[in-house]
């Protein structure tokens, strides 16, 4: 049984399953593993609801937690949703069905469970995560920009221990953000297009889907007698590069340089917009070889361009626990909201 008079539930919603988190009044957390549980969001709101609401009571179970002393709830999901958690009207990659299309997630789920549900997208969760988890105590002193490569690339902006959510909540959006290509792309490479329309944003060099549909294509073309040529997709060659790039294959190194100048362009626009104190990066690249990891990261920093004054404050480091990130970034933003009032 644990002695605190309250806690907050985190909720991270995936495409396949939730996972649950509890901090308590204290900023503790009492769970320091991965708690997961299906997420049936492929079988409509209805569903998905319900299964959050088992995913929240099971990890109260395993903490010896009662309900009651749930003083607030912390959503994250993948977006595109509005800053108050409205699934976008026209749907996202896991929201396809119509019944989800502007739905009010966070709003039914507060319903459900009467307590208050703060939502944030799964991206500004973990960035709120690597914020506090990096800055403790000095959270609220301090500023931080996280790109967390995954499928797309996500993260978010954090001034003063906050997410920056923006006007419509599409704030750090960070993907998205058009990056100069010259001397990034090899020669003969195009510039490649990203899943929202744009060419040449970050995303479109420095996500899993920019592997497959671009920086692959192009290299393989430059390695013709590559083993990757056998693949039986270019899906299924994208997924092995990762391990490649730890066993320092060239192939492999050559497309995760460009994803690291990418993210060192990237980070260098955020240098002259927030001038943060850290650069944070996570996703795929962080759950590889510690050697490998740093190597990627060395190479973030040093296509980042900052000033003497800004190298001196600035901190590049890693996302910790990533697949805890944003259920325990969704809980302290439940937490902040309680100590707001
Ligand atoms: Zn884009």
């Amino acid at each position: 049984m644990n002695s605190s008079s309250w806690v907050v539930v985190g909720l991270d919603n995936g495409g396949t399953s939730n996972n649950a988190t509890v901090l308590d009044d204290s900023r503790r957390f009492l769970v320091d593993s991965l708690v997961e549980s299906p997420s049936h969001v492929g079988d409509g709101p209805e569903v998905a609801v319900g299964a959050l609401i088992e995913a929240l009571d099971h990890v109260l179970r395993l903490t010896g937690v009662a309900r009651r002393s749930v003083r607030a709830v912390g959503l994250g999901t993948p977006g595109p949703a509005s800053a108050d958690g409205v699934i976008s009207l026209k749907g996202g990659t896991n929201f396809s069905q119509a019944a989800w299309h502007g739905f009010d997630f966070r709003g039914v789920l507060e319903h459900r469970l009467g307590v208050p549900v703060i939502y944030n997208n799964d991206g500004n969760a973990a960035a709120l995560y690597a914020h506090h988890a990096h800055f403790g105590r000095q959270a609220t002193q301090r500023s931080s920009v996280s790109a967390i490569v995954g499928t797309g690339l996500g993260g978010g902006v954090i001034v003063a221990g906050q997410v920056i959510k923006g006007a419509a909540g599409m704030a750090g959006e960070l993907g998205h953000v058009h990056i100069p290509m010259q001397g990034l792309l090899a020669e003969g490479q195009e510039v490649p297009k990203c899943q929202c329309g744009f060419v040449g944003d970050a995303e479109s060099v420095a996500s899993l889907t920019a592997i497959g549909q671009s920086l692959l294509p192009y290299w393989l073309t430059r390695f013709p007698d590559h083993e990757l040529t056998r693949a039986k997709s270019i899906g299924e060659a994208a997924k092995l590069v990762r391990s490649l790039g730890e066993a320092n294959d060239p192939l492999a190194l050559e497309i995760f340089g460009q994803q690291a100048k990418a993210l060192g362009r990237l980070f260098t626009i955020a240098s002259n917009f927030i001038d943060p104190s850290a650069y944070f990066i996570g996703g795929g690249v962080v759950e590889a070889s510690p050697t490998f990891r740093e190597w990627f990261l060395a190479r973030v920093r040093e296509h980042t361009s900052l000033r003497k004054e800004q190298i001196e404050v600035a901190t590049f480091a890693l996302i910790p626990d990533l697949d805890m990130a944003g259920a325990r970034g969704a809980a302290l933003a439940a937490l902040d909201s309680l100590d707001a009032l």
